[in-house]
């Protein structure tokens, strides 16, 4: 019996032994865990925000990536992202742990490039007919890759054709990324060099400024000379008073010329004196403003006559030297270019004093048997100030 019992009290024994084991493994696991969870929840920890895209040379702060930092600080959160280049980027946030210890944490992020080139330039752009227009001239083309990006145009034009031409300008950057420019080319005729057709059919055209109708120099109120256009006498008007002035001796007459070329600096000052005496609207009526006048294009002088005191002056009109002049000057090429009753169409009142050359074939049509024809009338042109 006392046997028994002693073996059933070890039984005993090593239960409660068993039972003590397994409880002590338990909370060694336990508290091993919960020291874990303890550590884990003291640990410097950083949460990255989703999205680490960044666009090409923007500039990015490094804390611009972080969403979360527990159980520390970010040291160099002003630092700016090298985003230089496209693709992959390092970046390492420098980090101060609870207890002061500094550690790197690193990741990635990517470079992109989806934003479009830019384009500056003009909306419309003026050329003048026949002449070469550099249409990429102002145009400035920017892009975030600070690539060297050139325009293209794309659309059709015709430099020798006046019109508005809608066109494009087109850039593109080496993501693929473009940008589209409209714009106007407004193709105009050059006033200074162009080709027309009178009211009567005659080609003109305008030379570097000096408009020719039929290759006759046209200069009235309409059309005008250039401020440069400096010929002196021509050889031709002089070669043709010359001849004049001879048949004219042989009546009596004794002819000179008294006013020939003035340049367009000269008829400025003479055109000035008679506004200022007499106001612009008479002064128009028998001077040219400058440029405008017939004495500048070496073609035209005034003639008068020594024994005559009428001299540039409608008081020389009835005199018998502006008889003989009138009948005769169209065998020399000359006309008179302003005549009697034909100031609503030349723009001046009649002056018998002065001669135009045009050449022999042209001022014998114009003489017209005496009933003059200005060259106004005949080559279909106005003379009016515009
Ligand atoms: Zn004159």
């Amino acid at each position: 019996m006392k046997r028994r019992n002693k073996k059933n009290e070890n039984k005993v024994i090593v239960i409660i032994m068993m039972i003590l084991i397994v409880a002590l493994v338990a909370g060694g696991y336990f508290y091993q865990q919960y020291m874990k969870k303890k550590e884990l929840e003291n640990r410097l920890n950083v949460t990255l925000k989703e999205d680490l895209k960044v666009q090409i040379n923007e500039e990015y702060v490094l804390s611009s990536f972080v969403k979360e930092i527990r159980n520390g600080e970010l040291l160099n959160s002003e630092e700016i992202v090298d985003t230089s280049k496209l693709g992959e980027q390092d970046v390492t946030l420098k980090l101060k742990n609870k207890d002061g210890i500094e550690e790197e944490y690193k990741f990635k992020i990517e470079v992109i490039d989806n934003e479009k080139p830019v384009i500056e330039a003009k909306k419309e752009i003026s050329s003048y007919v026949g002449s070469d227009v550099d249409l990429l001239k102002d145009v400035k083309v920017t892009d975030n890759s600070k690539e060297d990006i050139k325009a293209k145009v794309i659309g059709e034009y015709d430099k020798n054709k006046a019109g508005k031409y809608e066109l494009k300008l087109e850039a593109q950057d080496s993501s693929g990324n473009k940008e589209e420019y409209d714009f106007i080319l407004n193709i105009v005729s050059d006033p200074n060099n162009r080709t027309f057709t009178t009211s009567k059919g005659f080609s003109g055209k305008v030379v570097n400024g000096v408009t020719y109708i039929d290759g006759v120099l046209i200069a009235n109120k309409t059309y005008s000379l250039p401020s440069s256009y400096a010929p002196g006498l021509l050889s031709s008007i002089q070669n043709a008073f010359n001849k004049l002035k001879d048949d004219a001796s042989a009546s009596g007459y004794n002819l000179y010329i008294g006013s020939g070329y003035r340049s367009y600096w000269d008829q400025k000052i003479i055109y000035n004196n008679y506004v200022s005496w007499d106001g612009q609207a008479n002064a128009d009526t028998y001077s040219a403003r400058p440029g405008h006048s017939e004495h500048q294009s070496g073609l035209a002088i005034d003639v008068c006559d020594r024994n005559e005191a009428a001299c540039i002056s409608s008081a020389f009109d009835n005199t018998v030297q502006a008889k003989w002049i009138n009948d005769n000057c169209y065998k020399y090429g000359l006309i008179i270019r302003y005549p009697k009753n034909k100031s609503n169409i030349t723009g001046y009142i009649y002056e018998s004093w002065h001669l135009r050359y045009v050449g022999v074939e042209l001022a014998t049509k114009l003489y017209n048997n005496g009933d003059w024809i200005t060259l106004e009338e005949y080559y279909g042109i106005d003379s009016k100030y515009s």
